[in-house]
C-alpha cells in the first residue's frame, strides 16, 4: 500500500485518485474547489463517468479515499503527489499553465517531508523542469523532491477501463529511482511501462493525441471523395482497418473530434512547433478539416431542406462531445447550433446526460429531456453525438413527429438504404451514393 496524493479531481485527477485507491492504496484527492470537494464527501460526482460513482463510494467507505482542500493535509505523509489539474489552451494556442504553476507552488510550500510529483497533466515539453524549478523556488526549506511525468491515455466514457486497462504506461524522469518507483506503483496495471526522460514522456502524450485527430481529419478528408466518386467511408474504413499496420481505431468519418483533448493539444503542439521556427504543416490542416466538418453542416441542411434553414426548426440529437460522457468542452454542437442560429434557424437539443452542462453554454437553444419530444415539428434532425440510445430509436414514430421527414446523420450511425425506404430525405458522411 502506497500514499498517493492527487492534485485536482476532474475527469482525470478523480478517475486517477479512485482506481490507485481500488488497487489498494491510500490516496488523498484534493482540489481547491470547495463546492466540489464537499461534494465529493457526500459521494455527488462533479462529473459523469459510467461506473465512478460506485467506485469512488466504495473506496471512500472502505477509508482507502478521502477528499480534501487542503494542501498540508493532502500532502501528509504521502510519497507521491500527482499533478491532475486543466491545462486549457491559452490565448495564441499554447497550454495555460497557471494552474499547474498554482499546483506547484502549494506543493512546494506544504510538503514537510521528500516527495516524488508527477505531472499526469497534459503539458507542454520542458514543463517538468519548469515545475522542478518552480519547487525548488518556493520551498521555504530545501527538501528532495523528484519531478516525473506520466502523462494519462483515458478516454472519457471509458475512463476507469481505460486507466485499469492501459495500453501502455509512459513514466519520464531525470531520476532514475524516481521512475522505477513510480513504475513499481503501475505494476498491478500488468500493461508495458515505458522509461523515459521528461521531455521525451510529455511529448508522446502530443504526438499520441496528435496522430488519433490526424487519422479522424484524414479519414474525413475521405469521406469528400468518397460521396463524390461513389463510395462508401463505412466500408472504405473497415477495409483498410483490418490491416495492423493501420487498425480500425479512430477511422469514423463524421462530425469530426472536439472535446477537452484533440483541440487544445494539437493546438499547442503546432504552437510548439512555430515558435521553434518550423511550419506544422500536417497540424494545420488536421484542425481545419476537423473545423470544416462543423461548418459544413448549415450548407448540407439547406441542400437537404431545399433552401434557406431560416424560421426552420432544427433538432440535434446529442450535445456531448463523444458518448458516455456530460463534457461539452469544444463540443460540436456549440458551433454547429451557433452557425443555425446566425441564419436565422430554431436549434432545439436534446442529451441523455449533458443538458445540465449544455444549457448555460448555448442559451438559444432549447434543450428538451426527451427526444421525441423535441422532434416534434421538426424540420429536420442532426445526429450530433453517437449516444448508443439514438441507434435504437423508434424510427416510424419520429417520422410521424417531423415536419419534414428530413435526418442529417453526422455520425453515420443509420442504414442508409432502411432510411429511404423508410422514407427519409437522409444524409450521412462520406456514404457515396447510398448515403446521399
Ligand atoms: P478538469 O478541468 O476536469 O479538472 C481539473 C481540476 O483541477 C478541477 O477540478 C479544478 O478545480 C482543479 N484545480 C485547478 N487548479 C487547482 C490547484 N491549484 N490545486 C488543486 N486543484 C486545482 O480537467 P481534466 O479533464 O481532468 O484534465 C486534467 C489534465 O489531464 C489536463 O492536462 C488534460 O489535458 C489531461 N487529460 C485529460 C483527459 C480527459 O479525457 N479529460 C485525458 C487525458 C489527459
Amino acid at each position: 500500500m502506497k500514499q498517493i496524493c492527487v492534485i485536482g479531481v476532474g475527469y482525470v485527477g478523480l478517475v486517477t485518485a479512485a482506481c490507485f485507491a481500488d488497487l489498494g492504496n491510500r490516496v488523498v484527492a484534493l482540489d481547491v474547489d470547495e463546492q466540489r470537494v464537499a461534494n465529493l464527501k457526500k459521494g455527488t460526482m462533479p462529473i459523469y463517468e459510467p461506473g465512478l460513482e460506485e467506485l469512488v463510494k466504495r473506496n471512500t467507505k472502505s477509508g482507502r479515499l478521502s477528499f480534501t482542500t487542503s494542501y498540508a493535509e493532502a500532502l501528509k505523509g504521502v510519497e507521491f503527489a500527482f499533478i491532475a489539474v486543466g491545462t486549457p489552451s491559452g490565448v495564441d494556442g499554447n497550454a495555460d499553465l497557471q494552474y499547474v504553476d498554482a499546483a506547484a507552488r502549494s506543493i512546494a510550500k506544504n510538503m514537510t517531508a521528500p516527495l516524488i510529483i508527477i505531472n499526469k497533466s497534459t503539458v507542454p515539453i520542458g514543463t517538468g523542469d519548469w515545475v522542478a524549478d518552480i519547487v525548488k523556488s518556493a520551498q521555504p526549506k530545501p527538501i528532495n523532491f523528484a519531478v516525473v511525468s506520466c502523462p494519462e491515455f483515458l478516454r472519457e466514457g471509458s475512463a476507469i477501463t481505460d486507466f485499469m486497462n492501459p495500453h501502455r504506461n509512459v513514466i519520464g524522469s531525470l531520476d532514475r529511482d524516481a521512475a522505477d518507483k513510480v513504475a513499481q506503483l503501475h505494476l498491478p496495471l500488468r500493461a508495458p511501462i515505458v522509461i523515459t526522460d521528461l521531455r521525451t514522456a510529455e511529448m508522446i502524450k502530443y504526438a499520441s493525441n496528435a496522430f488519433l485527430a490526424t487519422k479522424i481529419s484524414f479519414i474525413n478528408e475521405l469521406a469528400d471523395l468518397c460521396e463524390l466518386v461513389g463510395a462508401d467511408v463505412k466500408e472504405v474504413a473497415a477495409g483498410m482497418g483490418y490491416d495492423a499496420r493501420i487498425g480500425r481505431h479512430f477511422l469514423d468519418a463524421g462530425l469530426g473530434w472536439g472535446g477537452s483533448c484533440f483541440p487544445k493539444d494539437v493546438e499547442a503542439l503546432a504552437y510548439m512547433a512555430k515558435e521553434k521556427g518550423l511550419n506544422p504543416r500536417i497540424l494545420n490542416d488536421v484542425m481545419d478539416i476537423n473545423y470544416d466538418r462543423r461548418k459544413a453542416v448549415v450548407r448540407h441542411l439547406e441542400q437537404l431542406l431545399n433552401g434557406s434553414l431560416k424560421g426552420k426548426t432544427i433538432g440535434l440529437l446529442g450535445l456531448a462531445f463523444k458518448p458516455n460522457t456530460d463534457d461539452m468542452r469544444d463540443a460540436p454542437s456549440i458551433d454547429i447550433s451557433n452557425s443555425l442560429i446566425a441564419i436565422g434557424a430554431k436549434v432545439r437539443g436534446y442529451d441523455p446526460v449533458a443538458r445540465h452542462t449544455a444549457a448555460p453554454l448555448m442559451p438559444k437553444v432549447e434543450i428538451f429531456d426527451d427526444v421525441y419530444k423535441m422532434a416534434k415539428d421538426c424540420d429536420a434532425l442532426v445526429v450530433v453525438t453517437e449516444w448508443n440510445e439514438f441507434k435504437q430509436l423508434d424510427l416510424e414514430k419520429l417520422k410521424g413527429l417531423l415536419n419534414c421527414p428530413v435526418v442529417y446523420d453526422g455520425r453515420n450511425i443509420y442504414d442508409p438504404a432502411s432510411m429511404k425506404e423508410m422514407g427519409f430525405t437522409y444524409r450521412a458522411i462520406g456514404r457515396g451514393l447510398n448515403g446521399k
